[in-house]
């Protein structure tokens, strides 16, 4: 965060305190969310299987998994490709859970 701030131009860290100090760090904590949400919405831009181009693609598949603290996303260009991801991280969780 530190280093991130620091990256910041004079002008806008000055305008950033001011929208602070007025918001209560409100529109902080918006712009983040709104990012973080952006970053969600993104298409991926290939297939996580076949590695098909996505964009452009009209109707893709986008699958959110891994344990709360590091959730992936992956998308597919159809569902045979889901269900085919789907079955081998099934299979590849099993044998994490069983060794
Ligand atoms: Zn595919």
């Amino acid at each position: 965060m530190k280093e991130a701030i620091a990256c910041i131009e004079d002008e806008d860290l000055f305008k950033m305190q001011i929208d602070l100090k007025a918001n209560n760090g409100n529109i902080l904590q918006k712009l983040i969310d709104e990012r973080l949400k952006a970053i969600e919405n993104q298409k991926r831009q290939f297939c996580a299987v076949c590695s098909t181009d996505l964009q452009g693609k009209g109707n893709t598949f986008t699958l959110m998994f891994g344990p709360d603290d590091f959730r992936r996303k992956g998308s597919f260009c159809e569902v045979d490709c889901l269900e085919y991801f789907m079955q081998n991280h099934v299979k590849k969780l099993r044998k994490e859970i069983n060794q």
